[in-house]
């Protein structure tokens, strides 16, 4: 699943209701959503104990705090 990436009113893209992950990010029991900022795939991670990851649709390995993830814990799907 791919999500679409907007623009905000400087041209810095984000995506709807989502923040970038950071070293408070939780997955919960049920795992959370990631989205990968190069592709826009949407993943799912059980822990964050990782520092980068790499996607599994464009094969790049993306640091922790570039991906994305819901505002909530929950999933986009
Ligand atoms: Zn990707």
């Amino acid at each position: 699943m791919k999500i679409p990436a907007l623009k905000d009113k400087e041209g810095r893209f984000y995506y709807l209701n989502c923040k970038k992950v950071d070293r408070h990010t939780r997955s919960g029991y049920n795992g959370r959503d990631i989205i990968c900022p190069m592709c826009d795939t949407v993943g799912t991670v059980y822990h964050f104990s990782w520092s980068s990851l790499t996607c599994q649709h464009c094969e790049l390995s993306i640091n922790k705090t570039a991906w994305w993830t819901p505002k909530k814990v929950s999933h986009l799907t």
